[in-house]
């Protein structure tokens, strides 16, 4: 259990002993009278670790180092982190252990996130996602996620998406391309440089059944395909500002008369970098036209000026 917070730290020191990695579970409630669970970002996340059984060599003494740092961490002055606690699962368990940590999830007021093998009972204004996380980021587990879903819900009732050209950098398991396509864009081009994501994509869009308005491929920008009318980068700050300039080129640029320029929706900035992806646009002749805020996350709306 740890504080939102805490949660990337404590991630951290698990992965170095979960050679399969680690889940984070936010805290959720259930909504639609149980038919779909909406993200609680204040309450305490569960991070799990999967290790080899307990009698195998080396286990005993990673959970102890696990202790150990986490002990460090929780001196750190961070806040609160629960306690270790270590269970035996059978093989079975094992294997879908990690499935009992995606629930139908609820994003914005259309949205709802089905993970293939759970069951949803469509309400009028659904539109239902169904998602296939396999390796690849993208769930809507995560804050920057919804954020641009609820960015997306937006262009669609600007009457920005309908038959529009998008192009969604850093496309993952392709859950913001699958949506807008949902929403009504014409054709969406999904990259990512992880091949394994590209692939997850293209099976979502398939499962989906929007693979003829959707594609991806494995790659980055420039895309050699622009211009798009919107352009999608769920990303980190870091590359936010180092590909602010090729961002900008993927968008349709400001017309004659009062016709406006593309626009970009750019994610997974964490607060204490905002000023420099800020700063980053605006050298690129990005206007920023909004901003969205989640806890500690935030996107920002921009739109090509020159
Ligand atoms: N769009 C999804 C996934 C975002 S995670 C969502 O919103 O949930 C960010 C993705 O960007 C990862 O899949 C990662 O492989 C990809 N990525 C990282 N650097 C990239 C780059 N320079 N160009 C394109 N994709 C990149």
């Amino acid at each position: 259990m740890a504080d939102q917070e805490a949660v990337e730290a404590v991630s951290e020191i698990l992965a170095r002993v979960a050679p399969a990695g680690v889940s984070i579970e936010p805290a959720f409630e259930l909504a639609a009278e149980g038919l779909a669970a909406r993200v609680i970002p204040t309450r305490p996340a569960v991070v799990r670790a999967y290790l080899a059984p307990a009698d195998s060599p080396g286990t005993a003494s990673a959970v102890e180092r696990t202790r150990t740092a986490l002990g460090h961490l929780q001196a750190f002055g961070l806040r609160p982190i629960g306690d270790l606690e270590t269970r035996t699962l059978d093989d079975e368990d094992w294997a879908t252990a990690w499935k009992d940590s995606f629930p139908v999830l609820r994003v914005g007021s259309r949205f709802v996130i089905r993970p293939t093998w759970r069951r949803h009972r469509r309400l009028p204004g659904d539109e239902v996602l169904a998602l296939d996380p396999g390796v690849a980021f993208g769930t809507g587990l995560h804050p920057t996620t919804r954020l641009c879903l609820q960015g997306l819900e937006a262009w669609a009732d600007e009457g920005r998406l309908g038959g529009a050209r998008v192009l969604d950098v850093g496309c993952g398991s392709g859950i913001l391309g699958i949506g807008a396509v949902r929403l009504g864009a014409a054709e969406v081009l999904g990259v990512d440089v992880d091949p394994l994501a590209v692939e997850a994509a293209a099976a979502n869009a398939r499962r989906n059944r929007v693979a003829r308005r959707m594609r991806a491929r494995t790659g980055s920008i420039p895309s050699g395909a622009g211009p798009f009318d919107l352009v999608l980068a769920n990303l980190i700050a870091s590359l936010l500002v180092e590909l602010a300039g090729l961002l900008r080129d993927e968008l349709r640029p400001a017309g004659v008369g009062a016709v406006a320029g593309g626009r970009l929706l750019a994610s997974g900035i964490f607060e204490d970098r905002e000023r420099d992806v800020r700063e980053a646009f605006g050298d690129a002749g990005l206007g920023v036209v909004r901003t969205r805020r989640e806890g500690e996350w935030l996107s920002l709306e921009a739109e090509r000026l020159r």
